[in-house]
């Protein structure tokens, strides 16, 4: 089936970064044999789509580009070895070859990726090779006497519907092929507007950096009152950024961006800077709060993370108890034994842990005992609409008490309502936040809340 006239390219991976290239022509006779790089070979791919998008114009044709990946491939790499990478990706690439009639360019054009080129077929049919191609590679291969079933997903991108130019063709379908990791058939085709949503994430990562350095950033402070007394005894922190371009950032947008390239340990120690100078000039302002940072999975393997803080204490003059440390329930479940070594190091000097979103992760109950936490914050989604008698009402108690038992603080989040605020009264909840107490807000409008929302007496201090 190969309609383009001058070849097609068989790729051949031999276990070493470099790979052999069959170079068919168009009858699928072998014309040449050659070893050449990854590099090489992704540029002959490119060179091949080129010259189909030419002669597809002339023709008024389409062309399907699939693009074959591993799913975690490099997990697999991690946890095994690198030589079971790379006989998997042999093994499967000697299989593609074998059912190449399928299509018209095979080429290995990255370390576990493969490009697939269908001239002149149809969308359906491009997606039923693509699904076929993933249900034939899906065999057991034998690699140091185990058995692995290779599991593949597939990108799918048409041109001339989805991309123009082979640039645009390729990295389109790389998007779609990060989508079909998540799908149960593991194809996804190109949507329109993921590769601007694509290229500003990717603006975003690159931008974080210089935000940070230039204080794009801001803090914004959010209370945690006390049901009992009524008091503020600390604040939450959280970073805010308003973007040159995109305007005002919420960090759900660009925390996970910043986790995933690497950056958020810049962003938690600027962070941490701001909030300890903040704590320092409401100290001078008679103002004497706690305040709680948000700290990712990732900062618990940085070593250097306690020496920072450290350091920023000591030169601000604040002691470590006047800083709480949030981390969510699934960051502490995910590496537990070096992130509770660092979480106990961090409590023996004074700083206080705090469990946040406590309830999405999957951490038992019973766990909870042998970690170095102080308190305990509820996740939004058990207290949004609590009803009494209802199963989150049951559920709340239950961590309450349980908490409790073993000393420890209980915060409720997100709090909107006076009904939500009475039930967990009730249910013995200790210390709340949410809209219905303060939305965060800037240090200035904090500090002018707090003058408002105390009368004189009855400031709390940590
Ligand atoms: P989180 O730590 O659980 O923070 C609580 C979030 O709930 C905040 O969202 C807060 O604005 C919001 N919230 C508080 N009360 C209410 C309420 O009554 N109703 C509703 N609907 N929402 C409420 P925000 O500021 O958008 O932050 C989202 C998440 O981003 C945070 O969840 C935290 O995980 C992360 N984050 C925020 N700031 C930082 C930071 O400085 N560093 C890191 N690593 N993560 C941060
Ligand atoms: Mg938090
Ligand atoms: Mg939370």
């Amino acid at each position: 089936m190969l309609s383009y006239g001058s070849f097609a390219l068989a790729a051949n991976v031999s276990p070493v970064a470099s790979l052999s290239v069959t170079v068919l022509d168009a009858t699928g006779e072998k014309l040449e044999h050659a070893v050449v790089s990854l590099h090489t070979n992704r540029l002959m791919a490119y060179n091949h789509l080129k010259h189909s998008i030419k002669k597809r114009e002339a023709e008024n044709g389409t062309i399907g580009v699939i693009l074959i990946g591993v799913n975690r491939y490099k997990q697999i790499v991690e946890t095994l070895a690198h030589s079971v990478g790379d006989q998997m990706v042999h093994a499967l690439s000697t299989q593609l070859t074998d059912i190449q009639q399928e299509f018209d360019l095979l080429a290995r054009v990255a370390t576990d990726e493969f490009l697939l080129l269908l001239t002149d077929s149809d969308y359906e049919q491009c997606r039923t090779v693509a699904h076929e191609i993933i249900k034939k590679l899906a065999l057991p291969i034998t690699l140091h006497d185990a058995e692995f079933v290779p599991n593949l997903s597939a990108g799918l991108v048409m041109i001339p519907d989805h991309a123009a130019s082979a640039e645009d063709a390729v990295r389109r379908a790389s998007i779609a092929l990060s989508d079909a990791i998540d799908t149960i058939e593991s194809i996804a085709t190109y949507q329109d507007g993921r590769d601007e949503s694509h290229m500003r994430r990717l603006s975003i990562v690159a931008d974080l950096r210089r935000a940070v350095e230039i204080d794009e950033l801001t803090v914004y402070f959010q209370p945690k009152i006390s049901m009992d007394s009524m008091q503020v005894f600390s604040v939450e922190a959280l970073v805010r950024w308003i973007h040159p371009e995109h305007g005002f950032m919420a960090p759900d947008e660009f925390i996970g961006l910043a986790e995933s390239s690497g950056n958020v340990g810049i962003l938690t120690q600027w962070v941490l800077k701001a909030v300890i100078e903040q704590l320092s000039k409401w100290e001078r302002e008679g103002i004497k709060l706690k305040a709680a940072v948000n700290l990712p999975a990732l900062d618990l393997q940085d070593k250097s993370l306690f020496s920072r803080i450290k350091t920023l204490l000591e030169s601000n003059n604040i002691p470590p108890n006047r800083l709480i440390l949030e981390v969510t329930e699934s960051a502490m479940m995910r590496d537990t034994e070096s992130a509770l070594a660092v979480l106990a190091q961090m409590r023996e000097f004074g700083m206080a842990i705090s469990i946040d979103d406590f309830g999405t992760g999957y951490s038992s109950l019973a766990k909870l005992k042998d970690m170095p936490i102080d308190e305990l914050k509820i996740d939004r989604a058990f207290v949004t609409d609590i009803a009494p008698n209802s199963t989150k009402a049951m559920i709340i108690k239950a961590i309450i008490d349980l908490a409790h038992g073993m000393g420890l603080t209980v915060i409720s989040e997100g709090v909107e309502t006076q009904s939500e605020w009475d039930l967990l009264n009730e249910l013995g909840n200790d210390v709340v936040q949410g809209f219905l107490i303060a939305r965060p807000m800037p240090a200035a409008d904090f500090t002018k809340w707090w003058h408002e929302t105390y009368p004189k007496g009855k400031r709390s201090a940590a």
